[in-house]
């Protein structure tokens, strides 16, 4: 039996196809000359545009708008004049095309890579995936074509890339198993979306399966069976049936309120990065939007958005959600989310340095444009400001200050917007919960972001793998925290969301309806699975666990209690 990260639920039962990746080495290839390499580069940048917008329209109808967008966002990028004559002064510099791509792409690789943030990875992931194409074009070495597998493959591959899932037909492929790719990376994202069942990150796997073989994948365990016996078959055949009728069931959460078996109705919004995201919102019922993560617009780019390219964009999501909530983050930037033309300074503690509200307020200029934008799109719809990393109530108060001045500025120029627009707190540092009752009486509503909250509470690097088993929201020290902050929010009568990944977490379901948590909001594929969960409880039930869970010491005491917990 082979492990990795299961990434993608369900058991797929089909033959191995190898899917073998070109040859990309160009160590061989003479740079003709500036004018001719930059010829070659313009035809196959033509080429891979004419052929990624194909696949973008087939993956548009095939699986949906948000997954073509991925591919779009490939055209996109390669169309920008920068990043062309980024290749081309690297040809003037004495290089071939082939090196142009390879190092102007590579830059863009290192920078998104060295974010801690899951889409900033995957960005990564899509500039590697536009780099091997048009290497491959520009080589004259495509990759294999996927849309002539038989029925029943299970790909494997070293990765999976979105021009590989594009290119698929779902109907064709049992399940993918690769060699690399986390649970964030695109490949588990695209799986999930497609409900393709996925292994990703099994070592070796491309050298130990044969073209031929018989493959059991079990996407929710992460483990990959080579030539199974019949009986093991037979019994994965029966989960694969069991797993079917589960999901079947989870349908009929789709469009339904969000309440507790008892009745109490609590609302399930959604965390998007771009406006873009939208359709998966809507198409997955999410109630409104909890954590717009600005930092993504002010990416992939040269320059600062200007605050009408601002506007538009959140014009576009308050419009879209027609009359549903979206609650806005202003800029979090800084510490592990770099952004090269704001030149941040290099800082020994990123994570404890000029982040976020700190560097918002730090750079009036930048946050009163941001601001602004935010106020004048309140007029299309129910928007929130939230600001992010809070630690001390005088930020808050600076950031009113500021919001107040605004305010009169649109009313001298006769400018819409609303003009009680909320101003809420996201707790996601200890300071901020330890005076979670000072803030609640000056924020108008808080939400927990637990990633972070996690991190300071428990001192450890959200992203160092050799402390994460420090890492998780079962501490009864993150417990206790959230508890708190839930239960200053209420005690002022200001409504509490959570906005980190914890919310989608059926352990801490319970426990979060008892401390009164109002509004949860999860990624969109998560709404369905967390209805579900929340209509499993009672208020009596839900207190029970949380009474129990509190009184316990540990996190494995905590984490082995909820385990097995089952609701009511
Ligand atoms: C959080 O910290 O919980 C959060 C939602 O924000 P981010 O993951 O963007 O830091
Ligand atoms: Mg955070």
């Amino acid at each position: 039996m082979l492990h990795g990260i299961g990434a993608s639920e369900g058991i797929g039962i089909g033959t191995a196809v190898l899917v073998a990746e070109p040859d990309l080495d160009y160590s061989h290839v003479t740079p003709a000359g500036p004018e001719a390499e930059k010829a070659r580069l313009a035809a196959a940048v033509d080429t891979f545009i004419q052929k990624t917008s194909a696949l973008a329209d087939t993956m548009r109808e095939q699986v949906g708008e948000k997954q073509a967008e991925i591919l779009s966002g490939q055209v996109m990028m390669l169309s920008d004049p920068y990043m062309q004559s980024q290749m081309n002064d690297a040809i003037d510099a004495g290089g071939c095309a082939e090196g142009a791509v390879d190092s102007v792409c590579q830059m863009y690789v290192d920078m998104f890579s060295s974010m801690d943030d899951e889409m900033m990875r995957q960005r990564a992931s899509d500039v590697g995936d536009l780099r091997a194409r048009l290497l491959g074009l520009l080589l004259g070495r495509e990759a294999v074509d996927l849309s002539a597998v038989p029925a029943g493959s299970v790909l494997v591959a070293r990765d999976f890339t979105p021009s590989m899932t594009a290119a698929l037909r779902r109907e064709n492929v049992a399940a993918i198993v690769t060699e690399a790719g986390g649970f964030t990376s695109h490949s588990a994202i695209l799986a999930r979306t497609m409900s393709l069942p996925a292994v990703l990150s099994v070592p070796g796997v491309t050298a130990l399966v044969k073209n031929g073989d018989t493959l059991v994948v079990d996407g929710g365990e992460g483990v990959v069976l080579q030539n199974p016996e019949p009986s093991q078959l037979k019994a994965y055949r029966a989960r694969q049936a069991e797993l079917a009728a589960q999901r079947a069931a989870l349908e009929q959460f789709r469009g339904l309120p969000t309440r507790t078996a008892d009745g109490r109705e609590v609302q399930l919004f959604c965390n998007i990065g771009s406006d873009r995201d939208l359709a998966a919102v809507l198409e997955n019922t999410g109630e409104g939007v909890g954590l717009f993560r600005t930092e993504f617009l002010f990416l992939d780019r040269a320059a600062l958005p200007t605050e009408e390219e601002q506007f538009q964009v959140y014009r576009t999501v308050a419009e879209g959600l027609a009359g549903r909530e979206v609650i806005i983050r202003t800029l979090d930037v800084g510490g592990d989310k770099d952004i090269p033309y704001l030149g941040l300074k290099q800082e020994e503690n990123p994570f404890l340095g000029c982040r976020a509200i700190r560097y918002c307020l730090g750079h009036q200029e930048m946050f009163r444009a941001q601001l602004r934008a935010l106020l004048r799109a309140s007029a299309f719809g129910k928007v929130r400001i939230m600001l992010p990393l809070v630690t001390r109530l005088d930020e808050v108060r600076a950031a009113r200050a500021l919001l107040e001045e605004l305010k009169g500025e649109l009313d001298r120029s006769g400018i819409a917007y609303d003009k009680n627009i909320p101003l809420g707190v996201m707790v996601e540092t200890p300071a901020a919960a330890l005076i979670a009752d000072l803030l609640a009486r000056e924020a108008d509503f808080f939400s927990i972001g637990t990633n972070d909250l996690t991190q300071y509470t428990m001192a450890v690097d959200r992203g160092n793998a050799d402390v994460a088993y420090l890492y998780s929201p079962l501490d009864p020290a993150v417990l206790r925290s959230l508890r708190a902050v839930i239960r200053a929010g209420k005690a002022a009568g200001i409504p509490v969301g959570m906005c980190g990944e914890a919310a989608a977490d059926p352990r801490l379901i319970p426990l979060l309806l008892s401390f009164g948590l109002d509004e949860f909001s999860v990624s969109p594929a998560a709404v369905l699975s967390t209805r579900r969960a929340i209509a499993g409880w009672t208020a009596a039930g839900a207190d029970a666990v949380a009474e129990r869970a509190m009184g316990l010491a540990t996190e494995a005491e905590v984490a082995a209690l909820l385990k097995g917990i089952s609701p009511r």
